[in-house]
């Protein structure tokens, strides 16, 4: 199975050819952890790696 690919700039999980957020095609397969930010408002996780969209992203991407 091959590692799903992240957006290197918000860690945000992308599954076309470029990210829904800013919309550029850096992505990387090197990351780990992985988590669902549906509160946006209310996620301390969320707040502290700066995300600003409901979604899945992961925790570290190198
Ligand atoms: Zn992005």
């Amino acid at each position: 199975m091959a590692k799903r690919k992240v957006c290197v700039q918000d860690r945000v999980f992308v599954e076309g050819d470029e990210c829904p957020i800013c919309k550029m095609s850096q992505f990387s397969t090197t990351w780990s952890g992985r988590m669902f930010i549906l509160d946006v408002q209310h996620s301390q996780i969320a707040h502290k790696i700066d995300i600003k969209d409901v979604g899945e992203y992961a925790i570290k991407v190198k």
